[in-house]
């Protein structure tokens, strides 16, 4: 359902009975901010307030560990507010190809965002104009199957995310999604129990790439498997980008992978939105038919130029980066063990990726225990694990904890001990976060600068 509010009669309009998903407290409370207001102007302001509140607290006080988040280099933060980001440009580059006249410096900045994308990923294709990994999912479906068809993707608890399941865009395009069976200890797909179950389904497409992954997909061996009725798996690397471009993670296109999406702003550390990369030549007019002009028309021209420049930073640094990345995460997740915190993987190193995954169930649960540490300025989320039921979705038994942001600031594995220091005496020790947010504040302090750009390149040597 909904809502229009009258400019001038906002709080009359809203009656108590209106359905709302958002939380009812949290928009009362804005009507009442709103309604304090003398004029529109310091409405404006009440908005300007909020944002730079969350600057200086998430921006400088928090130890960000949320795993779907990167701080971005000062030359992308700033191209995201520059002028070109009012201009429109839809339909694919060149003049000939534009709706509009006008557009010879934006298609400048789009050929290189398209050719640095396509160096970053060592790929043949890549499209700029996603103005989220959710829409680059929707044009994968979109461009290769059919309404009806059988899909097979990973199921929520052992990560799978929802734009590929029946509840996101795989399930708008009227896709029947059969799970691929995943090992909840080795936390990797099972190979032998996927190849019966795709022997007797025969999808025309197995989409692999989760939220929560710790360790690589058997991406060769599913390709083959199901190339013997001309299936194609599909990799939704939303996570894991960044570490792919920087050589950290598999090659899902070498690996046999058919198309790449991801999230820009997770480990690929650029502004929030989405890429496509691809090999085959035979995919480029499905695929970019899906982009343009089923589901982008203006892209968001300033975010582009952000993204060309995210992809320089990941061709120069993205190595040692996410190298960086990925030790943190295994010192974090030991460090964290050895302090008496249950460990996804342990038996394996914890992770070969970004992230980290606690078993919290001991400690009152995901959503309990997130909450927690934010009150000490530790930023996490919720996160459900292979053991939860289906009626724990609510309140997962884990936590998910990621190493990009802080790595990016500069910290390293002695860092890691740190911050399982400060988890632990919320958690283990039980000791207030109010008692210990003080201390995580002193120690985020001095981790002000953003490296691995062109800016401040490396953090300087302990
Ligand atoms: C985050 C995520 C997405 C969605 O990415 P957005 O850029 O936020 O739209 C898609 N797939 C997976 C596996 C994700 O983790």
């Amino acid at each position: 359902m909904a809502t229009t509010t009258s400019q001038t009669t906002h709080a009359a309009s809203v009656p108590g009975d209106q359905f709302e998903v958002h939380d009812a407290a949290t928009l009362a409370q804005a009507r009442a901010l709103l309604d304090a207001c003398q004029t529109p102007a310091e409405m404006a302001q009440a908005v300007v307030s909020a944002v730079k509140r969350n600057e200086a607290w998430r921006g400088e006080q928090c130890l960000n560990l949320l795993a779907p988040e990167a701080p971005t280099s000062p030359t992308v933060r700033a191209l995201l507010s520059a002028e070109i980001g009012t201009r429109a440009a839809e339909g694919h580059i060149g003049a000939v190809n534009r709706w509009f006249a006008g557009t010879q410096y934006i298609d400048e900045v789009e050929a290189l965002c398209v050719e640095l994308l396509k160096q970053a990923f060592h790929a043949r294709y890549a499209d700029h104009r996603l103005v989220a990994s959710m829409v680059g999912n929707l044009a994968v479906y979109t461009a290769l199957t059919q309404p009806g068809d059988l899909i097979m993707s990973l199921a929520q608890p052992i990560g799978g995310h929802s734009s590929n399941r029946p509840d996101g865009p795989a399930g708008v395009r009227g896709l029947h999604v059969v799970d691929v069976p995943f090992d909840p200890v080795e936390l990797t797909v099972d190979l032998e129990r996927f190849a019966t179950v795709a022997r007797a389904v025969r999808p025309n497409l197995v989409t692999l790439g989760a939220s929560m992954t710790l360790f690589p997909f058997p991406i060769a061996e599913m390709a083959g498997i199901v190339g013997e009725w001309g299936g194609r798996v599909y990799f939704d690397g939303a996570h894991q980008l960044g570490l792919v471009a920087g050589g950290q993670f598999q090659a899902p296109l070498r690996e046999g992978a058919a198309v790449m999406t991801g999230s820009a702003g997770k480990t690929f550390s650029g502004p929030q939105s989405g890429i496509l990369v691809w090999d085959d030549p035979a995919l480029t007019e499905p695929l970019t038919h899906a982009v343009f002009p089923v589901l982008a028309a203006t892209h968001q021209v300033n975010r582009v130029a952000a993204l060309a420049v995210s992809a320089a930073e990941m061709i120069a640094f993205g190595q040692t980066y996410m190298a960086r990345i990925v030790a943190n995460a295994q010192a974090l997740g030991a460090a964290l063990a050895e302090r008496g915190v249950t460990m996804l993987g342990a038996h394996k190193g914890y992770t070969r990726t970004h992230q980290v995954i606690a078993d919290v169930r001991q400690f009152g649960g995901g959503l309990e225990v997130a909450h927690r540490l934010a009150r000490a300025n530790i930023i996490t989320n919720k996160n459900l694990i292979p053991s939860d039921q289906p009626e724990d979705w609510d309140r997962p038994g884990g936590l998910r904890i990621g190493t990009t942001e802080v790595t990016r600031l500069g910290m390293d594995e002695a860092d890691m001990a740190t911050i399982a220091d400060f988890i632990a005496r919320v958690l283990v020790e039980g000791v207030a976060p109010e008692r210990v947010v003080d201390d995580v504040v002193a120690f985020r302090h001095p981790f002000q600068t953003v490296y691995y750009c062109f800016e401040a390149e490396m953090p300087p040597a302990e």
